[in-house]
């Protein structure tokens, strides 16, 4: 049965559009879905699908009937079986996020650390090596701290600005590099396509099955600050409960990677069970993906404003945001950091110290900082997550990173006075208002 291609598939292939343009209306007509008659895709509200024949039925699982190992079997399942195995809202989502972050494929996961999770899983196994920045997102470093070295899986964290000890660190069993970048919290850039070549040249004495794979966690810049695939990694990694959706009513993740990849992290999906929900699935494609760009010029915009604020400020000591011309690694940055035009797009978070001659001192000052904004701030709201269009500040020595323990913090760059801060959608001196107050209070 041939039907007729929606109106919207018909004129120019979707690829002439810019990424922004197909994040609005992504495809409403494919081989497995059909909502070329909806202008906004219904909510998918069902666990199972009702099968024709038996015959019908067994060809939905082809795709998964293969075992670890044995692959071949590109996954094009012609109908939908179960949520857990895949359902319309999260594959229409799929699709926008592999656009937005110009990959092969995507995979979403319930959360962004079912996605980080899966990444390990598929391509990690006993006796083999991750390498990973010596600092990441609190979670992220008690998964490969606490988990990994169970299933005698070996972690070595290096600075991945070091390249030399970098280089020294893979060995023979190194199977992935993974880092941050920006560096959460304290928003240190790694250059990717330093490490890509670095990666691609130690590759080419390697056989296919031993191969180094390069992996980012995105969450911080989001696709439309830095899209790490166009500088040659192998995987994107993220949050979509961040900047991805910004509304802060869900939470996702996904990873974005090859199209031989997509086979693997669906069965992983499958027998881990990490699955996003449909009802998440569906505000991120119709809220949160569409609105991405419209939010973050804005919210950049005022990042701007109130870094350049907190600089000016004799009671501060470091403003890390990569829009300041004072910003360690501005070149970095520029050449990264860009959004769909090329322009540069410095993101919405930055980290902040107060002045302060001692560690104690600065972080007395910031829980004053901290803790004022807290109790009178209208803009500005104590809680960890980021990418919000609601301003939120956080410490994240005693917070988001309290699993690495305060001695290890201070080894790897973290300041017991360091303040992260994530800029919503407010007017920039209405959040400079509440900072100066703030400040005034400490
Ligand atoms: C929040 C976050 C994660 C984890 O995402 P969840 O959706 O909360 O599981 C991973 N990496 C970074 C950098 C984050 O900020």
């Amino acid at each position: 049965m041939k039907k007729k291609a929606s109106p919207k598939s018909r004129r120019t292939p979707k690829g002439t559009y810019a990424p922004e343009t197909r994040l609005i209306w992504g495809e409403s007509f494919t081989p497995k879905w059909d909502y070329s008659h909806h202008l906004i895709p219904p909510i998918s509200s069902s666990s199972t699908f009702r099968l024709s024949t038996t015959k019908r039925g067994a060809k939905g699982f082809i795709e998964f009937a293969h075992h670890a190992g044995d692959f071949e079997v590109q996954s094009k399942a012609p109908i939908y079986i179960y949520d857990r195995l895949g359902e319309p809202n999260k594959d229409l989502l799929e699709q926008n996020l592999a656009t937005a972050e110009h990959g092969e494929c995507a995979v979403t996961f319930s959360t962004g650390m079912a996605a980080e999770s899966a990444l390990c899983g598929i391509l990690l196994g006993a006796g083999s090596e991750i390498i990973a920045h010596q600092m990441l997102y609190g979670c992220t470093y008690s998964l490969f701290k606490n988990w990994l070295p169970r299933y005698n899986i070996k972690v070595k964290w290096v600075d991945f600005n070091d390249k030399k000890a970098l280089v020294n660190a893979i060995s023979p069993r190194t199977r992935l590099l993974y880092f941050e970048t920006p560096v959460n919290p304290t928003m240190e850039l790694i250059d990717i396509e330093t490490v890509v070549g670095m990666v691609k040249q130690l590759n080419q004495n390697r056989t296919q099955a031993n191969r180094v794979f390069v992996a980012v966690d995105n969450t911080f810049a989001t696709p439309f600050c830095q899209r790490p695939l166009e500088h040659g990694v192998d995987f994107v990694v993220e949050s979509l409960t961040k900047g991805i959706l910004g509304f802060g009513t869900d939470m996702g993740g996904v990873v974005v990677g090859p199209s031989w990849s997509y086979d693997h992290l669906l069965l992983y999906r499958k027998d881990f069970g990490g699955v996003l929900s449909s009802k998440s699935a569906w505000p991120i494609l119709v809220y949160g993906l569409p609105s991405l760009a419209v939010r973050f010029r804005q919210q950049i915009q005022t990042a701007q404003q109130v870094a350049e604020y907190l600089e000016q400020d004799k009671r501060i000591g470091l403003v890390n945001y990569p829009g300041l011309d004072s910003f360690k690694q501005r070149g970095i940055a520029r050449q990264q950091m860009q959004n769909y035009d090329k322009e540069f797009a410095p993101g919405v978070l930055m980290y902040f110290i107060p002045k302060g001659k001692t560690p104690a001192e600065r972080h007395r000052k910031a829980d004053r900082i901290v803790n004022y904004i807290a109790d009178n701030s209208y803009t500005m709201t104590l809680a960890v997550s980021l990418g919000n269009i609601r301003t939120l500040i956080e410490h994240p020595g005693s917070m988001t990173h309290s699993s690495i323990p305060p001695d290890e913090q201070l080894k790897r760059g973290i300041d017991p006075g360091g303040i992260r801060l994530s800029i919503g959608l407010e007017k920039p001196k209405d959040i400079i208002h509440d900072l100066q107050q703030a400040l005034a209070a400490m």
